[in-house]
C-alpha cells in the first residue's frame, strides 16, 4: 500500500471503527453492546471514533454516556449537522487503525460482518467494499435507484462495486488519510482512491432492517449523487492537466473553423465570387472563436489546478513501500520533529 506522505504519522493500532451519528438515540445502547461483541471476539486492538453530526434528539447524553464507560470510545460532537461525509472525513481525520472501518449507526450492517471484511483485507487488499445481500428498502425509492447508480459509477470510474452505497467499508489508514471528501463524497472514495492505485475487493455482507428511527435521507440524494458522479469522473479523468481536455476540444474546434476560413477565401481569390453572405463564414468566425476560447479556459482550469495542488501539498504520486538505511531513515524522522 501506498505509504503515507512524510509529514504525516503512520498508524498507533490495528483498527478504527468510525461511525456517523445523527438522531440515532435509541441506537447507540444497541451499537455499543453489538460493536463490543464483535470486536472482542475478533481479539483486535480497537477504537471506536463516533461523530455526533449535530443530532438534537438525545444522542449526545447516550454517546457520552457509553464513553464514561469504555474508554475505547472516542466521541466528536460537531456544533450543527454538517451532513454524513463531513462526519465520515472527521473520523478520518482522528482515526489511528491501520485498517479504518466505516458503519452506519443504525444497525443496518451487522457488525458481526466487520470480521469478515477483515479477513479478506489481510488478502491484501487496501479497500474492502461490503455488498447487501437480500435488501430491505423499498424497490422503487431506493434499491432501483441504487443499482442505476452502482452502475454508472461502476461503468464511469472503471471500479466495478456493485454496492457503492453500503457504509460497511474497511479502508487502509493511507487512503482515509489521502482521499478529501467533501458533498456527498464519501460513497465515491473506492472510486476516488483508484487515484491512488489501491486494490479493492467486496464481500457479501447481511443488510437488516433499521434497528430504530428512520432515514434520514429522501429520493433527493439520487441528485446530488448524480452531481457528484460527474465531478469525481472529472477529476478522475482530467485531474492532472485539465487544459490537454479542453485544449484538444480548441484544437479540434478552431482546427474546423480555421479550415473552413481557409476554404472560404481560397474560393473567394479563385472565382472571385462573393462570401460574405455565406453561413459558413459564420460558421468558421465561430469555430475559430470557440477554439480560442476552449483553449483559454483550459488554461485557467490548469492553473486552478495547479494553485489546488501546491496549497494542499496534494501529493502528483503514491507510494506503496520504501526501503533504505536506518541511518538515512533516523536523520528523516529527526527533520519531521
Ligand atoms: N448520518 C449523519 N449525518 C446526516 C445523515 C445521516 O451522520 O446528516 C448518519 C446516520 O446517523 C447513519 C448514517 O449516517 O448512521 C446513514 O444514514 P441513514 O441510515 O439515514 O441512511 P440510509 O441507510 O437510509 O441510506
Ligand atoms: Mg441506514
Amino acid at each position: 500500500m501506498s505509504v503515507a506522505p512524510e509529514t504525516m504519522q503512520g498508524p498507533e493500532l490495528e483498527l478504527s471503527i468510525v461511525v456517523p451519528i445523527f438522531n440515532e438515540e435509541g441506537n447507540i445502547e444497541r451499537l455499543h453492546r453489538e460493536l463490543t461483541a464483535a470486536l472482542t471476539e475478533l481479539g483486535r486492538d480497537y477504537e471506536v471514533i463516533a461523530i455526533n453530526d449535530g443530532s438534537q434528539d438525545r444522542s449526545y447524553e447516550s454517546l457520552n454516556a457509553v464513553q464514561a464507560r469504555d474508554d475505547r470510545w472516542h466521541i466528536i460532537h460537531f456544533r450543527r449537522n454538517f451532513g454524513q461525509t463531513a462526519a465520515m472525513a472527521a473520523g478520518f481525520d482522528a482515526a489511528r487503525g491501520e485498517v479504518v472501518v466505516t458503519i452506519d449507526a443504525d444497525l443496518q450492517n451487522d457488525p458481526r460482518d466487520i470480521g469478515k471484511i477483515l479477513k479478506k483485507f489481510a488478502e491484501g487488499y487496501d479497500i474492502v467494499s461490503g455488498w447487501r445481500q437480500n435488501r430491505k428498502e423499498s424497490l422503487f425509492l431506493r434499491r432501483i435507484p441504487s443499482m442505476i447508480a452502482n452502475w454508472l459509477i461502476s461503468r464511469s470510474t472503471g471500479i466495478k462495486l456493485h454496492d457503492y452505497g453500503c457504509t460497511l467499508k474497511a479502508y487502509h489508514f493511507d487512503v482515509v488519510k489521502g482521499v478529501r471528501l467533501y458533498g456527498e463524497l464519501h460513497r465515491f472514495i473506492p472510486a476516488l482512491a483508484s487515484q491512488m492505485g489501491v486494490r479493492v475487493a467486496e464481500v457479501p455482507v447481511v443488510d437488516r432492517a433499521r434497528r430504530w428511527g428512520s432515514s434520514k435521507y429522501g429520493f433527493s440524494r439520487t441528485f446530488k449523487v448524480i452531481l457528484d458522479l460527474i465531478v469525481v469522473v472529472f477529476v478522475l479523468s482530467y485531474f492532472g492537466r485539465p487544459l490537454y481536455v479542453f485544449g484538444a476540444a480548441g484544437f479540434l474546434v478552431g482546427g474546423i473553423g480555421t479550415l473552413l476560413g481557409a476554404y472560404l477565401t481560397i474560393f473567394k481569390l479563385l472565382t472571385e465570387n462573393k462570401i460574405g453572405d455565406r453561413p459558413l463564414l459564420q460558421l468558421a468566425a465561430l469555430l475559430m472563436v470557440l477554439g480560442v476560447q476552449f483553449i483559454s479556459t483550459g488554461i485557467v482550469a490548469d492553473m486552478i489546478m495547479r494553485t489546488y495542488h501546491e496549497s494542499q501539498r496534494k501529493p502528483i504520486y503514491f507510494i506503496r513501500e520504501r526501503r533504505r538505511s536506518e541511518a538515512v531513515e533516523a536523520v528523516a524522522e529527526l527533520e519531521r520533529v
